[in-house]
């Protein structure tokens, strides 16, 4: 019986949430999750929770410490900005996120602080720190061919892929 193995494409359901109970991602109503097992596609306390599973089995992935999950929240991911690099009529917040333009695009980043010429940002991952559960179902599983393992990621049916 095939199971979930490195190189297997696997297909999940799944629910994340915080140690509160808040749900912070969920595949509920959309495509199932599909990545590649085994080459990092996916967070390592999750990657080890399911590991072995069967088309089919459900299981709930309780309290993934952050160093399995997106690792600790850094001091030196919080920038201080002077408000003078803001947009003028931004009425700024603790807590309110903003999208900072990356390299690769826009992030997500937090006001962590509100001082009197500047703002403390934080550009930690939303969920750096945080400690996560997740309950998954398994939906398919399937052998990735050589040109999704040469890529690392999953290509459709058509064999196509829009990152590249
Ligand atoms: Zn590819």
């Amino acid at each position: 019986m095939t199971q979930i193995e490195k190189n297997k494409v696997v297909s999940i359901h799944y629910t994340g949430t915080l140690e509160d109970g808040t749900v912070f991602d969920s595949s509920e109503g959309k495509e199932p999750l599909e990545f590649i097992f085994g080459v990092g596609q996916i967070i390592p306390g999750l990657e080890e929770g399911i590991d072995g599973l069967k088309v089919g089995e459900k299981k709930k992935i309780e309290n993934i410490s952050p160093d399995k999950a997106y690792g600790p929240k850094l001091e030196e991911a919080m920038q201080e900005v002077p408000k003078s690099q803001l947009p003028e009529d931004l009425d700024v917040q603790v807590g309110m996120q903003l999208a900072a333009q990356g390299p690769q695009g826009p992030i997500p980043v937090v006001i962590a602080e509100i001082k009197e010429e500047s703002v403390v940002v934080d550009f930690n991952h939303p969920l750096a720190g945080k400690t996560l559960t997740f309950e998954v179902e398994v939906i398919a599983l399937r052998d990735a061919d050589q040109s999704e393992l040469d890529h690392g990621h999953v290509h459709g049916e058509d064999g196509h892929h829009p990152e590249h």
